[in-house]
């Protein structure tokens, strides 16, 4: 049996021809740039958040990019993160001539630890650190509460990088109560950034992103920056770019919104799969396998409900991880390592600046795997996997 890492076909079999029809109208329609499509899309995406401001742009990448010119971020300044994610959040972050400043992880959930975090503001004496940029990996939210209570108490934004995470939730109890309140990804922060990459849980048919934000002065900044900050048109006070998303795309992902929270369920769905099936093969910790959680150490053992986890990668900690990846690749199922080595290990980096070793993220970038999950996979495939992993332990 063939398993693939992704196959975007099942979910694209559910609305193929109504994609094309809009496509066709699109076209049809004449307007390329900006418009009704690329608004609609801003309203339901804002809607869908609970924030009031969305502004489409060209990619995930260019929405963090836009986010932290929007804070004038530059030379000279500081951006504190997580080492533990794609390129594109550290990416940003250098073309803006700024640098770096890592936290590392919480080895349970992969997100940036809160404790660490404090740790560095606490001796950030010269006041360099601009921004904090979190990322909500896997389609986990990091622990948004303890976040946002350092990022007031030093007076530090947070742009949340919430490309792995549009719709996923984090939920803060109430002190002293038997209630709280889920929060969506995006909208805690001065903005979230998305990312519309095919791979994402919302995929466009190419690139694609979207700014989130309850700030109105930062989203109207945002929104000047994404078209080279011309306001009047051809009056330029801030130097911007060619930030904006393509009608084509905003008609295609407001086809596939309606269809959003259904996938996410079926990722879901097929994570609980995987638990059990590992849970029957006894391969779960301390054995061979610690499977993906959606609970935090902290805070005070809500257990699984502080988080809706939308399973953009399901991944296990695995012992001889390099090893199992060839195995599973020997019987035709894909896998993949996210990601390979920490940001403060790259080349790009470590040629500017000799970073601190980051236990966890080193740790966890020698023993993650990430196995198919996406809507579509079947049970049978699934099965196979875990059987797999299972004879490869025995
Ligand atoms: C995908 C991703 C990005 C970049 O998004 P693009 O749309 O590919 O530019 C940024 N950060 C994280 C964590 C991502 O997973």
């Amino acid at each position: 049996m063939k398993v693939p890492l992704l196959d975007l076909s099942p979910t694209l079999a559910e609305q193929r021809q109504e994609i094309i029809d809009k496509v066709i109208q699109v076209v049809d329609s004449t307007r390329y740039i900006q418009g009704p499509e690329v608004e609609g899309l801003e309203d339901e995406i804002a809607d869908y958040c609970s924030v009031s401001h969305a502004i489409g742009v060209s990619s995930g990448t260019d929405a963090l990019l836009v986010s932290l010119m929007a804070l004038d971020v530059g030379p000279g300044d500081q951006v504190l993160t997580t080492p533990y994610s794609f390129f594109a959040t550290m990416g940003v972050i250098l073309r803006l001539g700024a640098m770096p400043v890592f936290a590392d992880i919480d080895p349970i959930s992969y997100n940036i630890d809160p404790s660490a975090i404090e740790a560095i503001l606490e001796k950030d004496s010269e006041r360099k650190i601009k921004a904090i940029i979190p990322v909500h990996l896997y389609g986990q939210c990091a622990d948004m509460k303890r976040i946002m209570a350092i990022s007031e108490k030093y007076g530090i934004p947070v742009i949340e990088d919430a490309a792995q995470a549009i719709g996923a939730e984090f939920y803060e109890p109430e002190s002293g109560s038997e209630n709280g309140n889920w929060h969506k990804a995006g909208s805690l922060g001065v903005c979230g950034c998305f990312s519309f990459f095919p791979s994402k849980n919302l995929g466009a048919l190419g690139d694609g992103g979207m700014v989130v934000s309850r700030d109105e002065a930062f989203a109207q900044k945002v929104r000047l920056l994404r078209n080279h900050g011309g306001a009047p048109k051809y009056y330029h006070s801030m130097v911007g770019g060619n930030f904006r998303l393509d009608p084509l795309q905003a008609a295609v992902l407001r086809i596939k919104l309606k269809n959003l929270e259904k996938w996410h369920g079926q990722r879901r769905e097929n994570a609980e799969r995987y638990n059990t099936l590992f849970q029957v093969e006894k391969l779960i910790e301390p054995a061979q396998i610690t499977l993906p959680t959606a609970v935090f150490k902290d805070p005070v053992g809500r257990n699984s409900r502080s988080n809706y986890h939308i399973y953009n990668q399901y991944i296990v900690r695995v012992e001889r991880r390099d090893e199992l990846r060839n195995w599973l690749a020997q019987k035709d199922i894909a896998t993949e390592i996210y990601y390979p080595l920490g940001l403060h290990q790259q080349e790009c980096l470590t040629k500017m600046t000799n970073p601190h070793p980051m236990v966890h993220t080193e740790k966890a970038a020698k023993e993650t795997l990430a196995l198919p999950i996406y809507p579509g996979l079947t049970p049978e495939m699934q099965e196979y996997v875990v059987k797999s992993i299972a004879d490869f332990y025995r």
